[in-house]
């Protein structure tokens, strides 16, 4: 029996257990809330990744950059493009939300409300100062994302610049970096369980309407993100790296598909370095720099999705959101894709960060958790894919690509 459940892909199981959750909550009713103990268990243990994930492959990511000048020529324009793009994205994920409110209409009023953050309307220059870690132990005891990213970053950039001395410190990190996606994969099997648990307790307390409003919001979030991916990417391939768009994606096929089923930028790694290198002809060492790095900081399937969680949130809530919150939003959720780990279920985690800004209830994450796997795989296509668009136009501008090999690559 144990052996038979390990046969099934976890994403067979999770979309079994999302069907059969929903099925029972609409039977049971509101006492399926008994059981969203479990799903709670599930988010918390996620939580628990969150932490060391982005610390150890962060600091294992910027090092392995390897040459603090490269950093500036390659990374100076993977950055612009990484930031360029999620910033469309968020706003993507905004207009989309507003647009079609798929949260409106739906009587919350079953949903126990913890303490729903105030918001804290912070001015510009408290943000820059949020961003300094007073103390990196507290910050990682308090799990504030950003300031970690900035500790790690410069904990890299420290190895980077120790040489010799750093490797011992770059080895350290790569091995926490491995053992910590050992250990994600550990948790991920709680996925189904999770998943059961939130379906029922969603159906069963919520009914009807609550489950259309979810549908509404997967399938927003799939136009969204094909809408970044065959718009956006492919606008960035022929405009700016003047390359035959089909040929591109004909080369990411295999990244693209091994991103959806592990619904993990982490995981898919090694594919999407393969696809950029020897499908796209992207030199080995933009490939290596440009997609470790995006695997982690480069997410536009996230970003797009925190911006439309957000304002699913807010109506779902009835908070109102003012033109201020928008561009808060638009900052926080590209932060937040930022410091989402390339793992499963990332992206659910971050909109703790989003919300608590602009005063949406953190009870909606429990509330979208039960179908973020299916919106999960969706947004990590298109971060891999962002990946490996990005990667490629930089090795273009920085005459780092062998346009035989792209073009020739007919055994892909
Ligand atoms: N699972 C996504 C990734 O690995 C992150 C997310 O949850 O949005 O890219």
């Amino acid at each position: 029996m144990v052996r038979f459940w390990f046969t099934i892909p976890l994403w067979q199981r999770v979309i079994g257990a999302l069907v059969l959750g929903t099925l029972t909550g609409l039977f049971w009713g509101p006492d399926a809330e008994s059981i969203k103990w479990i799903g709670d268990f599930f988010i918390k243990s996620v939580k628990m990744l969150v932490v060391p994930l982005i610390f150890f492959s962060l600091v294992s990511g910027v090092a392995a950059i390897g040459d603090l000048r490269k950093l500036g020529a390659v990374g100076g324009r993977a950055m612009l493009l990484f930031v360029v793009t999620g910033q469309i994205a968020v706003w993507l994920g905004l207009a989309l939300g507003s647009f079609f409110k798929p949260g409106q209409g739906i009587d919350a009023s079953a949903i126990e409300l913890g303490i729903t953050p105030e918001p804290n309307r912070t001015t510009a220059v408290d943000m820059i100062l949020s961003m300094v870690p007073e103390s990196p132990v507290k910050v990682m005891a308090d799990a504030q994302v950003l300031p970690l990213i900035v500790f790690a970053m410069l904990m890299g950039i420290g190895i980077l610049m120790a040489g010799k001395e750093g490797e011992p410190a770059a080895k350290v990190f790569d091995s926490g970096s491995v053992v910590m996606q050992k250990v994600t994969m550990i948790v991920m099997e709680l996925t189904p369980f999770g998943v059961f648990a939130l379906m029922a307790w969603v159906a069963g307390t919520l009914g009807q309407d609550a489950l259309i409003a979810l549908a509404k919001l997967v399938v927003l979030n799939y136009v969204g993100c094909l809408l970044i991916i065959f718009v956006l990417y492919s606008a960035m391939i022929h405009f700016l790296a003047k390359l035959p768009v089909h040929d591109f994606f004909r080369g990411i096929i295999d990244a693209m598909a091994v991103s959806y089923s592990t619904a993990s930028s982490n995981a898919t790694l090694p594919v999407t370095m393969r696809c950029t290198e020897r499908n796209l002809g992207v030199s080995n060492s933009v490939a290596s720099f440009v997609v470790s790095l995006g695997a982690t900081i480069n997410m536009n399937g996230t970003a797009m999705y925190l911006g439309l969680a957000t304002l699913f949130g807010a109506q779902v809530f009835g908070v109102h959101l003012s033109w201020g919150d928008y561009f808060l939003i638009s900052i926080l959720s590209t932060l937040g894709a930022v410091g989402a780990a390339g793992i499963p279920g990332a992206g659910l985690i971050m909109m703790a960060l989003v919300f608590g800004a602009v005063g949406v209830p953190l009870e909606t994450i429990a509330f979208v958790a039960g179908v973020d796997r299916i919106m999960d795989m969706m947004r990590t296509v298109t971060n891999v894919s962002g990946d490996a668009a990005v990667a490629t136009t930089v090795a273009v501008m920085t005459n780092e690509i062998d346009r035989e090999e792209m073009i020739s690559a007919d055994d892909i």
